[in-house]
């Protein structure tokens, strides 16, 4: 029982130790047996290992590195200091800017002229409408009337904005023409909205970028990208496809671009907005920025990730640590968490797979993985669901599937003692 005190706090210990002792009186005034001293005490450790904190720590066994539902890009580790020089300058002693030491970053970092922060990408692409285009025209492509699942659904974020959508082209082919034909005085700006979460195959088209900045420059009509996914290194290091970067947007030479700050940036919850000071002035004067702003552990965490890419050190990212990860490499890992299952007499499998980036990056690509496959099904997945810590898994066929491209090596031991408690109950 001491040394759970470590893991759930004193005050947590003594409460189960109360509520168990007096469960036990009730059970003795009732004519019942006195529990022995050992009942009492498995009984306080049940009751502590139920106590779960409000969002439990769990393994992503999953092989989607960006799991949504899982917070999307793993944090980096480090406690925000007490105080802070948040809104201060430390040289002159007197109040400084919040967003100083994003800005400069992001602008060092994309190679852009100005930047802002707000609290996600939804918020930054609302920011941008309310700022520029309450009361007008935005014009779209029938084929980027996009919904991102929780919520976000891009003609529905615009009626909220106050913006007026003026929807061009069909599902499948959208022509400059149609864009051209949609302008006139009410037209705030042209948005192209990535599809991050899907893919569109077979008699597509749409206009090159640069054809748009083009029609843009010609017509004083700005263009705007929801590029979303933050894409920002060349994925083609990975075995993924390449795919344009923001600072390859930015040097088409759109007016702004905005993307989540935990997509494959790697970094907190946050919306990114690039671009040229025209297009961001308005926004940084607008009264909606702030109820939009960010947390200043999102700006910790931002500042900190940033910084990393600038030294050009990705790996100290941990979704570029995962990312980085070669596949032999898992295997090795898989086959040795094995070897420890089979010792306790577990039959588990390891097999290759197929990960995910996820989070609506890069749909319909994978990577190369390795899995611990276990035989079970549903009723399996719930009680490695249910240890501590969770283990998140994938359920193919009639195995369980532990997928280690979104395991930290670290993990790798209380992984396996996660899944010994789940496959020998009892014996732990
Ligand atoms: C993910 C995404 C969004 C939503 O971003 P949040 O940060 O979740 O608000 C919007 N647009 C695109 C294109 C996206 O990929």
């Amino acid at each position: 029982v001491a040394a759970s005190c470590q893991r759930h706090g004193a005050t947590a210990v003594r409460d189960a130790i109360r509520s168990v002792v007096s469960e036990a009186r009730g059970q003795i005034e009732r004519g019942g047996a006195a529990p022995s001293i050992e009942a009492v005490v498995r009984r306080v450790l049940e009751l502590l290992a139920e106590s779960r904190p409000g969002y439990p720590e769990v393994i992503n066994g999953t092989g989607i590195l960006i799991h949504t539902n899982l917070g999307r890009a793993p944090r980096l580790e480090g406690l925000l200091p007490s105080y802070l020089a948040l809104e201060y300058d430390l040289v002159a002693g007197e109040r400084g800017e919040r967003l100083a030491p994003i800005v400069d970053r992001l602008r060092r970092y994309f190679g852009a002229e100005a930047a802002l922060v707000v609290s996600n990408n939804a918020a930054a692409l609302f920011l941008l409408l309310a700022a520029h285009a309450a009361g007008r025209e935005v014009v779209v492509s029938r084929g980027e009337l996009i919904e991102i699942g929780g919520s976000f659904r891009l003609p529905e974020l615009m009626a909220a904005s106050g913006a007026r959508l003026v929807e061009v082209g069909c599902t499948n082919r959208t022509h400059l023409r149609d864009y051209e034909q949609a302008v006139n005085e009410a037209t705030a700006g042209l948005l192209v909205a990535h599809r991050s979460n899907f893919h569109m195959d077979g008699f597509v088209t749409s206009p090159a970028l640069a054809e748009l900045v083009n029609l843009g420059r010609r017509t004083g009509v700005p263009v705007w990208v929801d590029q979303g996914s933050g894409c920002h290194l060349d994925l083609g290091q990975f075995g993924l496809r390449h795919e344009p970067t923001v600072r390859e947007l930015l040097a088409t030479g759109i007016d702004a671009v905005l993307f989540s700050g935990d997509k494959l940036l790697g970094g907190p919850q946050a919306g990114i907005l690039l671009g040229s000071s025209r297009a961001l002035g308005p926004l940084r004067q607008h009264p909606l920025r702030r109820a939009l702003r960010p947390d200043k552990s999102v700006l910790v965490a931002l500042a900190a990730t940033l910084d990393a890419f600038l030294a050009g050190q990705p790996q100290a990212v941990p979704l570029y640590r995962l990312l980085g990860t070669r596949a032999d490499e898992l295997a090795r890992r898989a086959r040795r968490i094995a070897r420890r299952l089979r010792a306790s007499g577990v039959s588990v499998e390891v097999v290759a797979t197929r990960a995910a980036l996820g989070g609506g990056t890069t749909p319909e690509q994978t990577l190369p993985s390795w899995a611990l496959a276990l035989p079970g099904k549903a009723a399996l997945a719930e009680r490695l669901r249910g240890g501590a810590p969770a283990v998140v898994t994938r359920t193919e066929a009639n195995h369980v599937l532990v997928d280690l491209s979104a395991v930290f090596s670290e993990q790798d031991r209380s992984l396996t003692t996660a899944l010994l408690a789940a496959l020998t109950p009892g014996t732990e």
